[in-house]
């Protein structure tokens, strides 16, 4: 997808520190971070946000999600974490390129919005 600074990232355009790679996702430390450890995960192939998973795509994201766990113990986090997926403006989605936030390595807010 041109102009899609995930699919740059995931390309290797963009640099990003990276956390975990193979040939269908990526995860990298988000540049603005919202707790200690703030890691986003993508799809390598551009899926535009939750609002458009499909049942041709979803084993996807089932993968993303078989993931998490290692990712999450390989970015260091060690006493559970939330995962968030903003989808479209009312949820401030700022990436048009599927993600899943995880954020952990502290205690967090109780509320979520
Ligand atoms: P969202 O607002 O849910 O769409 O999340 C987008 C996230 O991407 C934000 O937390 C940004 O800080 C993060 N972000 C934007 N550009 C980069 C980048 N080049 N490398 C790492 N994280 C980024
Ligand atoms: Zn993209």
């Amino acid at each position: 997808m041109e102009n899609c600074i995930f699919c740059k990232i995931a390309a290797g355009i963009i640099p990003s520190s990276k956390v975990y790679e193979d040939e269908k996702i990526l995860a990298f430390r988000d540049i603005n971070p919202q707790a200690p450890v703030h890691v986003l995960v993508i799809p390598k192939k551009h899926i535009a946000s939750v609002d458009k998973i499909t049942a041709e795509n979803s084993s996807l994201i089932a993968y993303i999600f078989e993931n998490i766990p290692n990712v999450a113990k390989i970015a260091g986090i060690t006493n559970g974490y939330r995962v968030i997926s903003n989808c479209g403006p009312d949820a401030c989605q700022t990436v048009p390129h599927l993600h899943f936030h995880i954020l952990g390595g502290a205690p967090l807010a109780e509320k979520m919005a």
